[in-house]
C-alpha cells in the first residue's frame, strides 16, 4: 500500500507533540494504487483540507493519524464518504 503527504505542520501547538506550527501545503502525485495511506498529522487542521478532498479520485483512502474529530462536520463526511476514504482516526 503506498503512502501520500498532503500537508505537514499543525497550529494546535500541543506541548507533548514536535510537529511544526507553520503549515506546509505539498502537491504530491497521487499514486496509481487502489488504497492508499495519508500520512498527515492533522490533515483538517489545513485551510485547503476541503479543496483537497474535493480533488481526489476516489480510491480506498486511510487516514495513519490526522483527523482532528473537532474539525469534522456533515460536509467534509460526506465528501469522504463519497471519495472512499475506509479508515479515519
Ligand atoms: S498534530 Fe495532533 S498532537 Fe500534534 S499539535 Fe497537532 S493536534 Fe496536537
Amino acid at each position: 500500500m503506498k503512502q501520500i503527504q498532503f500537508t505537514k505542520g499543525c497550529m494546535n501547538n500541543c506541548n507533548y507533540c514536535y510537529e511544526q506550527q507553520k503549515i506546509i501545503i505539498y502537491d504530491p502525485k497521487i499514486p496509481e494504487d487502489k488504497e492508499i495511506q495519508i500520512l498527515d498529522m492533522n490533515f483538517l487542521n489545513n485551510p485547503k483540507a476541503k479543496e483537497i478532498l474535493r480533488s481526489l479520485p476516489k480510491k480506498k483512502w486511510e487516514f495513519i493519524c490526522g483527523v482532528d474529530f473537532r474539525l469534522l462536520n456533515q460536509e467534509l463526511c460526506n465528501l469522504m464518504k463519497k471519495k472512499g476514504f475506509i479508515k479515519i482516526r
